[in-house]
């Protein structure tokens, strides 16, 4: 019997909705289904990305573009930068607002209980599909053993004339306690900002209240009043020591999204690799969506997750957690290019040796680094 959908999706987060919008955009016959256990798709994100790190011809991310700015800054307390790359971000409402149209099967507010090769089982239904997609999210990723954590609260807040004209990516040069410690600020209007405090921590345990303390004391150092608090954001995601590549079966399903590893492990940020992923399964039809091009596709992204699980290790075990923005700093310091490359994980060899030679970061321990216990990862 013929299945039902060409693309059965479980999840409607942010890998779906890129996967959806892609497809519709190859392929305008195909029939697409989303089961999401939500009442909305997308959940309650800001998504960021650099606006170049995304396929060159991925004229179907345009209309998600909510924000966009010709480049932004970063702060350390021994070097501030202006960066010309662009940066864009899109929300959570206009990716459901996008995605709706799209798709031909929408079931939310329904729990996905079994995923197949072929079909997907809700305690209400089940339904058939050619190549069934599970992008269930970061939740599933406890499983990954040692890991450091991005803890952050954003809120989107109304100031009077904050006077920004672009984003701060990383100001570090708030105190630095609990890790590596920054705050992000997005002006989204010329009332209205995000600001974000993020701790690159050792542990996976968010104080909200203290973020929410960090954030009023940045806007008040700054003179920015708040006269509103509009939204409130908060994330916890891994930042593995170690990560396989993605795993392919043949048979299906493809694990897509973050609980497929097809994120960034250093800066837990999955926009760009999401997108690469999106654009590649639109580009065949559902039938061959399995095969050795989806195999090469993981391998090429697994060499990035190793590299950047690497780095990893390097800044959570042999940098002190008030240390690590040292490391930050330096790689600040590196050529636009090759940021541009780290955050969109397509560094060449070139790049990776770049980042490895020369001087150490200040305040890296050479006994952690020589295998010696240290405190901050024995305790
Ligand atoms: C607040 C926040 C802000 C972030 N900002 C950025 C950013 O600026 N840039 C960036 O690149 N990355 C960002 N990230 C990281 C990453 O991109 C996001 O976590 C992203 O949403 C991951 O995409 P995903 O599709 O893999 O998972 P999700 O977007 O989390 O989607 C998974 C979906 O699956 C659903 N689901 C789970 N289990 C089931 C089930 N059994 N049945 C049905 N549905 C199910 C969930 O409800 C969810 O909607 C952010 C993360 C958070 C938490």
């Amino acid at each position: 019997m013929a299945a039902e959908y060409d693309y059965a999706i479980v999840g409607g987060g942010l890998q779906a909705g890129l996967i959806a919008l892609a497809v519709r955009a190859k392929q305008p016959a195909a029939r697409i289904a989303i089961v999401e256990r939500d009442q909305a798709l997308g959940g309650n994100h800001t998504w960021c990305f650099h606006a170049d790190d995304v396929p060159a011809d991925a004229a179907w991310i345009t209309p998600l573009v909510v924000q966009r700015w010709a480049g932004y800054d970063v702060a350390f307390p021994r070097r501030r930068r202006h960066l010309e790359s662009a940066y864009a971000c899109t929300t959570s409402a206009r990716l459901d607002e996008l995605v709706r149209p799209v798709v031909d099967g929408l079931f939310l507010g329904e729990v996905a209980t079994a995923i197949e090769p072929n079909q997907v089982t809700t305690a209400s239904r089940s339904i058939t599909a050619t190549a069934v997609i599970d992008a269930r999210g970061p939740d599933r990723s406890a499983s990954w053993g040692e890991s450091g954590w991005q803890v952050f609260v954003g809120r989107e807040v109304r100031v009077t004339n904050h006077g920004l004209g672009h984003p701060m990516l990383m100001d570090a040069t708030v105190p630095q306690h609990g890790g590596f410690r920054f705050v992000y600020v997005l002006p989204l209007s010329a009332d209205v900002l995000l600001i974000e405090d993020t701790i690159f921590a050792d542990t996976p345990t968010l104080d909200v209240d203290d973020g929410r303390r960090a954030i009023a004391d940045y806007a008040a150092a700054h003179g920015w009043s708040i006269e509103a608090v509009l939204r409130e954001e908060t994330g916890v995601l891994p930042l593995p020591l170690r990560v396989p590549a993605p795993v392919v079966n043949d048979a299906g399903p493809l694990v897509a999204g973050y609980a497929g590893h097809w994120f960034h492990p250093t800066t837990g940020y999955s926009f760009p690799i999401a997108a690469r992923l999106a654009a590649f399964i639109a580009d065949r039809p559902a039938s061959e969506l399995f095969g050795a091009p989806l195999r090469d596709e993981a391998r090429a992204h697994g060499g990035q997750l190793a590299f950047a699980c690497r780095l990893n290790r390097m800044l959570y075990n042999w940098f002190a957690p008030e240390q690590r923005y040292n490391v930050l700093e330096r790689f600040y310091g590196l050529a636009e290019g090759l940021i541009r490359r780290f955050y969109s994980m397509a560094l060449t060899r070139t790049d990776r040796a770049r980042i490895l030679v020369g001087r150490p970061p200040r305040g890296m321990s050479y006994r952690a680094a020589l295998g010696g216990k240290v405190a901050w990862r024995t305790a």
